[in-house]
């Protein structure tokens, strides 16, 4: 399928700073006006900034040839128009329309039932809720090696809950209203949550009401007895890279992308237990366990590095194990024996009766969205069809880097730089080290 090379006309508008997403790739974005309708332009070639920024603030009328269109990830039906160095802006006499002031890359004011029900992903919205509980705070780490703090809440509007994720900054008060402007829509199976970018903002504002919807549970559960069972460990190096080969009777080991020796002691090891559970029906369903889980699970220390087979035992246990999890679309977000899970009770109430009562079930909910929503882009860029591929890993790199890697601006973002830790969480870039990385001790 090859791209169409085409010509837009019109006037720019809100033509942004210069952005960085994934792998380091700079880029910004523009509007463009054309006679009947407006469309996103996001230009690779950052030597054209100025001239974007003058043609703006000059009102020139504008043609873009050359261009790629590609659909647009924020606005369903629509196209963005992608520049790169094969692309041209020249400038041109006249235009049978006029500038028009009120082109602006508007985002709507919306409730959390209208992102529930008309919400469309990739979507930015401004919407304005209270905090009712912290679900998750757990360090995270972005495509660009970045790490930074990664909360999720459940916040809630008079007409209903929905679970965000703050990527970065100080964190938001219980049982504070906030405004959230230029926040993205993100879905995971049926369902849906929401996220910061960096062109977020948060803001405090006065109780806008004093009731609010109820926390709703956000996901799907499942039960039944593990019939196979496989763990995986894929290895990093201190500075994160996958190493495709790591002796553990040895003292050094060396990295390639480093280009140097490590202590094998620092190499970190990344477990991943794949698992068929079979449910009462019969019904078979595969689930992936991240490292966190499937430590979690086992009880396996973090930055151990366990005996993958040993791991294999415990999960196939010596009769018959039975799992209850928890999950969004394809991503696991909590796992527990489901002798665990009846002491901890509400394994079989109907997801949408359990409100307030199912509270300590929440605390694990959206643990996972934003490593899902990091594992989801590689599946996304892996499964993109050829023709596409550059634009769309492009289109991801704008996305991942809006998804929290900024560093500079805004509420969000002062605190990232001071998480230092080593996260032995699932750390986007073992994903894709899991492609090339060497697959742990063989099993016989
Ligand atoms: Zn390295």
């Amino acid at each position: 399928m090859k791209r169409a090379k085409v010509e837009v006309e019109g006037y720019l508008h809100n033509v942004s700073e210069i952005l960085e997403g994934a792998d380091h790739h700079k880029y910004f974005t523009a509007l463009i006006q054309e006679a009947e309708r407006n469309s996103r332009v996001v230009v690779f070639d950052l030597q054209r900034h100025n001239v974007f920024r003058s043609a703006e603030k000059d009102r020139t009328p504008v043609r873009l040839c050359n261009v790629d269109l590609s659909p647009s990830r924020q606005r369903s039906g629509e196209v963005d128009v992608i520049m790169n160095t094969a692309s041209l802006l020249r400038c041109v006499r006249q235009l049978n329309f006029v500038f028009d002031e009120s082109s602006r890359d508007v985002v709507k004011d919306v409730t959390v039932q209208h992102i529930l029900q008309e919400g469309r992903e990739y979507q930015r919205v401004n919407v304005t809720i209270k905090v009712l509980q912290l679900a998750e705070d757990r360090p995270g780490v972005t495509r660009s090696h970045q790490k930074m703090s990664r909360r999720s809440y459940d916040v809630a509007d008079q007409t209903r809950s929905v679970s965000l994720t703050v990527w970065g900054g100080d964190g938001l008060q219980v049982g504070k209203w906030y405004r959230l402007t230029n926040i993205s829509i993100r879905k995971f199976g049926g369902c849906t949550c929401l996220s910061t970018t960096a062109q977020s903002t948060i803001t405090i504002v006065p109780d806008v009401s004093c009731t609010v919807a109820q926390i709703m549970e956000n996901f799907d559960r499942k039960e039944g007895e593990i019939v196979t069972a496989d763990v995986k460990v894929d290895y990093l190096c201190p500075r994160q890279h996958p190493l495709s080969s790591v002796n553990l009777a040895t003292s050094l080991t060396r990295c390639q992308q480093c280009d140097a020796f490590c202590h094998t002691s620092r190499v970190v090891s990344v477990l991943r237990g794949i698992l068929t559970i079979e449910e009462s029906s019969g019904r078979m369903n595969n689930f992936v366990l991240d490292d966190f889980l499937l430590r979690k699970l086992l009880n396996v220390p973090s930055g151990s590095t366990p005996d993958p087979d040993v791991l294999v035992l415990r999960l196939l246990g010596e009769g018959s194990t039975r799992l209850h999890l928890k999950f969004r679309g394809q991503h696991v977000l909590d796992v527990a024996f489901v002798a665990d899970v009846n002491t901890a009770s509400s394994s079989s109430v109907p997801q949408s009766t359990e409100c307030s009562a199912s509270l300590s079930n929440m605390s694990e909910c959206t643990a996972t969205t934003d490593d899902m929503m990091l594992e989801e882009f590689f599946a996304e860029v892996q499964t993109e069809e050829s023709a596409n591929l550059d634009v769309e890993e492009k289109n991801e790199g704008c996305v991942e880097k809006q998804e929290g890697s900024n560093t500079s601006e805004g509420s969000v973002g002062k605190l990232m730089q001071e998480r230092r830790e080593v996260v032995v969480g699932v750390v986007a870039e073992c994903r894709k080290g899991i492609q090339k990385g060497v697959k742990g001790k063989s099993k016989k």
